[in-house]
């Protein structure tokens, strides 16, 4: 038999009801029979675009979802990304707005307030992930310096990128700021000192893992890039 709970009383007996339900001076009421009306359109009467239209209320327009949504990427990187550029990510400087425990600086370089754009653009730590890894696969686009968001350089970057590359650019723009949080995770909750070597290697694997998963842009990269480095060993 589960736990009853007692039903709290409502309104809270120290709130006024407010006043959209309290009795409202401006009804009249009748002896007419009630009647249904629809709220969504000015006539009251139901259609099926307005209603359709009524889903997307308080709706909230997310600028990069071209690059978040058409994309390829794993589920759980898009998600990452799309409250990343609404700044919904747990870094310390959200925390501290919400008065919850935070750590003073970047966890990662001790240098500045970690910020999401700090912590995937501007630590010297993601600044090298992002230039080592660009300069990995051969995209001439700059590495990220004082965008202030991933779209922000992203749009820029493609302009200098060949169209060939552009679809292995947009991986790189989910993949590395994913991979830098998810490494930033790592100190905090399993204790792993931060290293840029650890990181890039993972960010190489996880790139032949994305390639061979069927991510289009990637597959494009050179032969030698894709390739297992133990079977580059065993055949050297
Ligand atoms: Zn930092």
């Amino acid at each position: 038999m589960g736990t009853r709970y007692p039903r709290s009383p409502w309104p809270p007996r120290d709130r006024p009801v407010p006043a959209s339900l309290a009795g409202r001076t401006d009804t009249t009421l009748s002896n007419e029979p009630d009647r249904l009306c629809w709220k969504w359109t000015a006539n009251g009467t139901y259609s099926g675009q307005s209603c359709c239209s009524a889903t997307f209320h308080g709706s909230t327009l997310c600028c990069s979802w071209k690059l978040v949504w058409k994309s390829w990427a794993p589920l759980q990187v898009r998600f990452f990304h799309w409250l990343a550029n609404q700044d919904c990510c747990c870094t310390a400087d959200r925390l501290a707005r919400r008065g919850l425990q935070h750590h003073p600086c970047c966890l990662l370089c001790d240098q500045a307030p970690e910020t999401i754009q700090h912590l995937v653009l501007a630590c010297p730590f993601a600044r090298q992930a992002w230039h080592v890894t660009l300069a990995w696969l051969h995209i001439p686009a700059p590495a990220p310096e004082h965008d202030p968001s991933v779209m922000d350089w992203w749009l820029h970057a493609k302009d200098t990128t060949p169209p060939t590359q552009r679809k292995a650019l947009q991986s790189v723009a989910l993949l590395v700021p994913w991979m830098i949080w998810k490494h930033m995770n790592e100190f905090v909750f399993d204790n792993v000192t931060p290293s840029t070597t650890r990181l890039l290697d993972k960010i190489k694997d996880k790139i032949r893992w994305w390639a061979k998963a069927g991510t289009q842009g990637l597959k494009s990269c050179p032969a030698p890039i894709l390739a297992c480095p133990l079977i580059c060993m065993i055949v050297l």
